[in-house]
């Protein structure tokens, strides 16, 4: 009798425990939306949170730092920033998800997929730019973008949006490839759907590339459509595979703006990724299974605000120089398992904690 009742007060705490959402932060998540602004430091996120007011970071209760260096250097480049949040693992600057030997290092998109997760990755940039490359590719410079484009094109992730269309054509459909091979052909024989300008009713096939411009997209300022609505896109696809998904979504711009000292284009490009944030976030929310995990790859500038006005309306920028700074970045976490993003981390801890996220134990 004695065993009965414990069997049946083991089932009743187990509907319990089943009943209850999985929102605590030490719950392993279903999905990861991993964002990744671009020489985004607390300058870059301190101009966001002037011009806006209220940002949809301001709801992420964990907060941390991450150590940018590469391998090799103090100051690192995005290849080698994007390599060790994307593999767990530094690597030397403008290398992709390789060690300075050539091995191939797992990216982040490769072990979800192994898990059966669906898999995509957004761009400001061409997707063949570093940040993306160095979640979809394995090469040994940044540069070798035509490269890069055919690793994406067997990579077999789900969705792929952003810039970058000359990688994928060849010369005699204006694209900028010599051998002749149509990339977008060959990705659309294997079930992608295809589509090269912003439209609204996109064809549906569950596996997209949308390359939306021959190299980046316009700045945040010159376009029709916001990075939000990408990820919207992107989202409502990837939600769609039973084991979950994880997405990368970078604001690439963030950085060009930077190194161009130029403050105005800056807060464009913040706003636009602040609206990427809100929805992810707002997804996260709905569906309680999802961690959201935001950073940079370095910050870009050694950008500071100096001003008189108490609420910042008169906010100036100072910049340091044209280039990538040492400076660590902030980590803002939100959903289950965010809170060990908490803390100091080396950019590459925050990578291998990531993949671990994915491998259930
Ligand atoms: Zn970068």
């Amino acid at each position: 009798m004695k065993r009965v009742l414990s069997l049946l007060l083991l089932c009743i705490a187990s509907l319990l425990t089943a009943a209850v959402p999985v929102v605590g932060q030490s719950e392993l998540p279903r999905n990861i939306i991993f964002l990744i602004g671009d020489g985004m430091g607390a300058g870059q996120i301190t101009a966001m949170k002037t011009v806006l007011g209220e940002m949809a970071l301001d709801e992420f209760p964990v907060g941390g730092f991450s150590l940018t260096q590469s391998l090799n250097d103090f100051v690192t480049e995005s290849a080698a920033g994007g390599t060790a949040l994307s593999t767990g693992e530094r690597t030397n600057n403008y290398r992709l998800a390789q060690r300075p030997d050539g091995t191939p290092l797992r990216t982040l998109l490769e072990v979800a997929r192994a898990q059966g997760k669906a898999v995509g990755v957004i761009s400001t940039s061409s997707v063949t730019h570093a940040t993306p490359a160095s979640f979809l590719s394995h090469v040994a410079n940044r540069k070798m973008e035509f490269e890069i484009a055919e690793q994406i094109a067997t990579s077999g992730a789900d969705v792929v949006i952003g810039g970058g269309r000359k990688f994928f054509l060849p010369k005699e459909h204006g694209g900028g490839r010599e051998d002749g091979r149509n990339l977008v052909d060959e990705m659309k024989n294997v079930g992608y759907a295809y589509a090269d300008a912003h439209a609204s009713d996109l064809p549906d096939h569950g596996r997209l590339l949308w390359l939306l411009a021959d190299d980046g997209l316009p700045a945040a300022g010159q376009r029709s459509y916001s990075q939000r609505e990408l990820v919207e896109v992107a989202v409502d696809l990837l939600s769609r595979q039973e084991k979950g998904f994880v997405l990368m979504v970078e604001g690439s711009q963030i950085d060009w703006a930077a190194h161009d000292n130029d403050f105005t284009t800056l807060k464009e490009e913040l706003r636009d990724f602040d609206g990427a944030i809100a929805e992810a976030l707002s997804f996260a929310k709905q569906d309680g299974r999802t961690l959201i995990v935001v950073t940079a790859d370095h910050e870009t500038g050694g950008l500071a605000l100096v001003g008189n006005a108490p609420d910042g309306t008169d906010a100036e920028a100072r910049w340091i120089w044209g280039e990538h700074t040492a400076n660590m970045v902030p980590v803002l976490a939100y959903g289950p398992s965010s809170a060990r993003f908490g803390g100091i981390h080396r950019n590459n801890e925050i990578g291998r904690m990531l993949q671990e996220l994915l491998i259930p134990r």
